[in-house]
Parts: structure tokens; sequence; C-alpha cells
């Protein structure tokens, strides 16, 4: 068992059945200097980044900016910086890969197979991830459990596996309603791709609006089958992506 896994599992202990504010406080002062907020500006991530300011203003926030973003999203990054008046930190690909991936696969790859869309993730996503969480013992998300199939086994504290990291999910047992209502009422920024029909947004070609009564991360690469929608960065001891790839050469159908 790694250090990483021990100390997710005391501070899961230790924290137990305490509300979101003095969870937040007691993750802060767990890892001092050693954690950060890894925002994908979303609403829950908007949410943490007000909670976090008022516990512990001092924690890193950054995203990891793929290239491939909706041109709203950076609007909402520069807006935020303002709102809250704190840098969030874009974190880059490694040029050199991305460009063998375009050069070899093309620049929509993703569209082609779930293997090419899985190694654009990984080179846009997963290891610009891994790079930047090496310089910490604990990363916080905005994940939730009702977000999707996919995440219905979260914890409020994980052992993330892939990075050997103690992850934090604060906001694990909110509802999609909760988020926005505490967004609301604090007048905080968010994507106006939300009032547009995007409940959950990512890179602009792999994103797309959903239809009344589908799943609210039912647009986020739309062509593939429901249980393997994840980038790969949230992905831990196969809970996600327990399945092996079934489905391979599927051409994405034509947005709504
Ligand atoms: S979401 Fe789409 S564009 Fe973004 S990294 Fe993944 S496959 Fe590439």
């Amino acid at each position: 068992m790694s250090g990483a896994s021990l100390a997710a599992e005391r501070l899961l202990r230790e924290t137990e059945g305490l509300a979101d504010e003095a969870f937040i406080a007691a993750v802060a002062r767990s890892f001092p200097g050693r954690i950060a907020f890894a925002s994908s500006l979303g609403p829950e991530d908007q949410v943490l980044t007000h909670l976090l300011m008022a516990q512990d203003p001092g924690i890193p926030i950054f995203t990891l900016d793929t290239g491939r973003l909706p041109e709203e999203t950076y609007e909402l990054i520069q807006e935020t910086r303002s709102f809250f008046g704190k840098e969030i930190e874009l974190v880059f690909p490694d040029s050199a890969e991305v460009e063998e991936l375009v050069r070899e696969r093309g620049p929509n790859l993703f569209y082609e197979s779930v293997d090419n869309r899985k190694a654009c993730c990984n080179a846009r996503k997963v290891l610009p991830l891994k790079r930047k969480l090496a310089g910490y013992d604990a990363w916080i998300t905005g994940l939730r459990r009702s977000q999707s199939v996919t995440r219905g086994g979260l914890a409020r504290v994980e052992h993330d596996a892939a990075n050997d990291k103690v992850k934090i999910n604060p906001l694990v047992d909110w509802s999609r309603e909760a988020v926005w209502s505490y967004l609301r009422a604090h007048a905080l920024p968010y994507n106006k791709l939300h009032d547009r029909g995007f409940p959950s947004i990512g890179c602009a070609p792999c994103t797309r609006a959903v239809r009344p009564g589908e799943d609210e991360r039912a647009g986020r690469w739309w062509w593939e089958r429901a249980d393997q929608r994840e980038c790969g960065i949230h992905v831990q001891d196969g809970k996600v992506t327990r399945r092996r790839i079934e489905v391979e050469n599927v051409r994405a159908p034509r947005q709504a």
C-alpha cells in the first residue's frame, strides 16, 4: 500500500461527517503547499473555487488547456480570474506529442475510433495532468456522483492509483440543482454555453447540447457508448472503464 493510499484512507476516516467548509479546511491543513485544484470551469468547479477561496485562497488552481476548448471557456477563464482575483494557471500538452498524433492520425482523429479518441485525450489531458500532479501529493476535483453512469462509485476522498495521489472530490454528494442554486446565490461566473443546452462542457469538437431527458454528460463524446465517456483522467482501478473497448471505427453522427 503506497503512502498516498494510506493518506487517503486516513483523511477519509478523519473527515467523515464534516460539513463542506470544515471538510475543505481539513483537506487544506492536511497538505500545506502540496495540493492543487484541477478546475474544468464547470459549475461545480466554480462553486469549489468559491469555497476554496473562503477556506484557503493560497491553494493553486489550474486547468488543462487542450488547445481545442470552446471560445466561451476561454472567456470564462478570463472572467473567473477577474471575479476571484486569482490566477487560473493553464496547463498545456507537450507540443511534440500532439504534433506527432495529428501528423499520423489527423486533427479530428477522435471521430474515427475509440482508440483514436483516447489517444487524443491522453496527449492533451492525461499526460499533462500527470506531469502537473508530479509536484503535489493531492488534488481536488469537482466530480459528482450523479453526473453520469460512470461516476456513481465516487467517494469524497479517494486514492488516485494512476497518479498515486490523494484525490479529493468535495462535492461528490451534491446534486446538479444544489450546485446551480449555490452558483446563482453567489452570482458566480459560469460558461455561457450552459444557457444553450450544454450541461457539461469539454473540448469543442467533442461536446454537443443535450436533448430533454438525456444524461447531463450525454453530450460528451456523444457518438460513444455511455459507459466509455471518460477522458482517462478520472479512471482508476478499472472502476470507470472496466469493460474492454468493443466499439471501434465508430464514425461520429451529425450533431443535433
Ligand atoms: S475531448 Fe476530444 S479534442 Fe479534447 S482531448 Fe479528448 S478527444 Fe481530444
